[in-house]
């Protein structure tokens, strides 16, 4: 091996290294940021070891394509919405697919056109294991493309969020798949030489039909999901966007983009376990189930209607002399909270209370919000110190000695159904049981159900407050009551 090969390999390894490093960092709040910065600099290694590497051929397009890609990138992370991040990931996770398959079907062309040059010949037949790994690189790619630009369309609501099922779809996408597999097997048994002996012009034909029912199963696998569930899917494509970068790896004989995609898979796919877990529904439960067809879309009628009548309403003075009196104040942050982008008041509401020695612990559950990690994403971007943040189940225990839990736009996270009703579709889920506290205040704008879709009971019993209005303004004005006091 020249050493400027060797150099190049050790490069790889290091920023490999990086990257393992900064994952295991990434498992605790104190450690996050750090270990995000070794692995944007493991990153950095890669990608200055391979622009150095001397195998670069034309300098033109990877300098324009940075420019675009940066500026695109830039213009996105500005504009796009905090509650619009799921849908962005997906679509990063589409394109990072995209660019695994193209990796893949850059290399087909080159042996199906007479590029590759060995010993003074011209290789036109494809070797297996290139053959292999060019083929399932270019699976994996397409599928993960078409699902995550469905799983995109139906999140932000381009395409229908209801699950779209009808009859014989398994045995339509089984049917597929073996079909995919069956072609694969063909491509890679026969040369290109001996297709284009037949017909010239099919020499590519058949890699490109592969193409489009790769895409096709892609879309085939997601339209039956319902968009309540998309969150989860789209940690799933995140993880085949991890197989399908490694794969590019094999065809490249990049060992970084084998280990990082690898661990981008891995990664992916313990995230949905966790999600999944979180809900407790089964990943197969999920992809074939068809929970929250209809998400968010109106309460869900159970029994008989209720109405604003059947709620306890109160103003911002009440809340504020309630918490401003109490010992033990537990806050739980959900999807509301990243909407109203409330987190540096709540962080300032619990300031002045923590200053008048009120115990105030924020408790995060881990699918509150819309994407893994939102809550402490938000409340981290408020400085709040991690020693305030608290699990579930290190809280519910002493649940009967907090005076007083402040809801701030969660709601299925607080469904005491999932805990009591075995009819309810959140039965089973882990809650955090504000319900038994002494008192709980919860701030939204309606009664309006949360993600799941389905009403719930903890409005209506007797020691539930209702605070009505966006969070961020009732937060606002219990804090100047409060600063009264
Ligand atoms: P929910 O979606 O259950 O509820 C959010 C509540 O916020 C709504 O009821 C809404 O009520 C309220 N809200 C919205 N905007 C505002 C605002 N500006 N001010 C005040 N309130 C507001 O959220 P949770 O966080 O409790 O639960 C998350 C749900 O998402 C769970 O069902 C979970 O399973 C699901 N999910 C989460 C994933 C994750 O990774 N985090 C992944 C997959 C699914 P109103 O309109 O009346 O204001």
């Amino acid at each position: 091996m020249d050493t400027r090969l060797l150099m190049m390999q050790l490069a790889y390894l290091r920023s490999a290294v990086l990257f393992i490093l900064g994952l295991k960092r990434l498992s605790h709040p104190d450690t996050a940021r750090g270990g995000n910065q070794l692995a944007a600099i493991g990153m950095l290694v890669a990608v200055v070891a391979t622009l150095v590497g001397g195998e670069i051929i034309s300098w033109q397009w990877i300098i324009g394509g940075l420019l675009i890609g940066a500026a695109v990138g830039g213009l996105m992370a500005r504009l796009v919405k905090m509650t619009a991040m799921p849908q962005m990931v997906g679509l990063f996770n589409g394109f990072g697919g995209l660019a695994s398959g193209l990796v893949a079907a850059a290399e087909y062309l080159r042996y199906t056109h007479g590029k590759v040059i060995e010993s003074g010949a011209v290789v036109s037949d494809v070797p297996l294991d290139s053959s292999v790994s060019i083929l399932i690189g270019t699976l994996i790619g397409a599928v993960t493309f078409s699902g995550s630009l469905v799983a995109f369309g139906k999140l932000q609501g381009v395409v229908t969020e209801k699950a779209v099922k009808f009859t014989g779809q398994q045995v339509l996408n089984a049917g597929l798949f073996v079909g995919i597999l069956a072609l694969m097997g063909w491509l890679i048994i026969t040369t290109p030489e001996a297709i284009s002996a037949a017909d010239p012009a099919s020499v590519n034909l058949w890699y490109w039909v592969l193409w489009g029912a790769a895409m096709l199963l892609g879309i085939l696998l997601v339209i039956p999901i319902g968009g309540a569930d998309m969150p989860v899917v789209v940690s799933l494509l995140n993880s085949y966007s991890g197989l399908a970068a490694s794969a590019a790896g094999f065809v490249l004989n990049n060992n970084v983009l084998i280990i990082s995609g690898a661990l981008v898979g891995a990664s992916g796919l313990i995230l949905t376990r966790i999600m999944c877990k979180a809900m407790n529904r089964s990943l197969a439960n999920v992809i074939f189930g068809s929970f929250g067809e209809a998400a968010g879309k109106g309460p869900v009628a159970k029994g008989e209607k209720r109405t604003m009548a059947d709620v306890n309403d109160v103003q911002a003075d009440d809340v504020a002399m309630l918490l401003a009196y109490a010992k033990q104040v537990v806050i739980v942050p959900g999807y509301g909270l990243a909407v109203a982008q409330a987190q540096h008041k709540l962080r300032e509401l619990c300031d002045n209370l923590e200053s008048r020695g009120v115990n105030v612990k924020y408790v995060v559950h881990p699918v509150a919000g819309r994407m893994p990690g939102h809550m402490n994403v938000l409340l981290a971007e408020a400085n709040v110190p991690y020693n305030q943040l608290y699990e579930p189940e290190d809280v519910n225990p002493d649940m009967a000695n907090v005076d007083a839990c402040l809801v701030v736009g969660a709601n299925d996270v607080v469904n005491p159904a999932a805990r009591d009703d075995p009819d309810s579709d959140l039965y089973g889920m882990p809650i955090i049981e504000v319900d038994r506290s002494k008192h709980t205040v919860v701030m939204k704008r309606s009664l309006n159900p949360g993600f799941a879709g389905l009403d719930n009971e903890l409005f209506y019993l007797r020691n539930t407050m209702m605070l009505f209005g966006d969070a961020g303004d009732s937060i606002g004005r219990i804090l100047e009551e409060v600063k009264q006091l």
